[in-house]
């Protein structure tokens, strides 16, 4: 058994993981990682370099070349690519679709893996993502499979990309999100699932602190567990 505790959520994109993730991660006092923001770095990487998304072989010859790091300033996670503060520059519309085009490359996703198990091998971590409670670290105490109504998640985002300034249409988000989770839940490579002994939670009508206070709850119990 790991000597650190891990909080594995998985679960489509918008469905709260990384808000929900953060309050879980401050509530147990353990860092949280963001996995999805090392598959965008990854992605930025690749459009800077013009690499095509569709070429898996070429996203694989270019991979090691992506120097993704994870570093914490002041608790929060910041995401650097060959040594440059990306950690803004990954949230633009544009690469989220690139990076769920490098997810699906195998090369790419070793390569995050290690790094991922890195990290929790070393501190109590919650780690947000697709495929951490069945890839990354089948043997985390707790497991969330984090969902939501693709309709909630599209709304979500709208207001979340309004908030920044950005204005995309509502439909074209809805879409982008159906797109994204059928491409997560069907590559061949760590697909999105749920893990058989994950709990599943709906998010469609719950607020961020009532879904932050389950976890919570279902951590301290397992550490209970693990204690006795
Ligand atoms: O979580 P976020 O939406 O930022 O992730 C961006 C993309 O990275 C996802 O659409 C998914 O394709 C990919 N991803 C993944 N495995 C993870 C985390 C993210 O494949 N553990």
């Amino acid at each position: 058994m790991s000597k650190h505790f891990a909080v594995a959520i998985d679960g489509p994109a918008g469905a709260g993981k990384s808000t929900v993730a953060k309050g879980v991660a401050q509530a147990l006092n353990a860092i949280y990682l963001d996995t999805g923001a090392m598959y965008r770095a990854v992605g930025l990487y690749m459009l800077r370099q013009g690499v095509p998304l569709d070429d898996a072989a070429l996203v694989a010859a270019h991979a090691p070349q992506a120097l993704v790091d994870v570093r914490y300033v002041d608790g929060a996670q910041r995401v650097y690519l060959c040594g440059e503060d990306v950690s803004q520059a990954i949230r633009e519309n544009a690469v989220s679709a690139a990076a769920s085009a490098v997810s699906a490359v195998v090369a790419v996703r070793e390569l995050m893996v290690a790094r991922q198990r890195e990290i929790a091998a070393g501190a109590d971590v919650v780690m947000d993502g697709r495929d951490i409670g069945t890839k990354v670290l089948p043997d985390a105490p707790v497991k969330v499979f984090l969902t939501a109504a693709a309709e909630v998640r599209a709304r979500r985002r709208f207001l979340e990309l309004q908030r920044k300034g950005q204005e995309v249409p509502y439909e074209q988000l809805l879409s982008e999100i159906k797109e994204r989770d059928h491409n997560d839940a069907t590559r061949a490579a760590s697909p999105m699932v749920q893990a058989a002994d994950a709990v599943l939670l709906d998010s469609s009508d719950m607020t961020v602190d009532e879904v932050v206070s389950a976890i919570v709850g279902l951590a301290k119990q397992r550490m209970e567990e693990r204690r006795a």
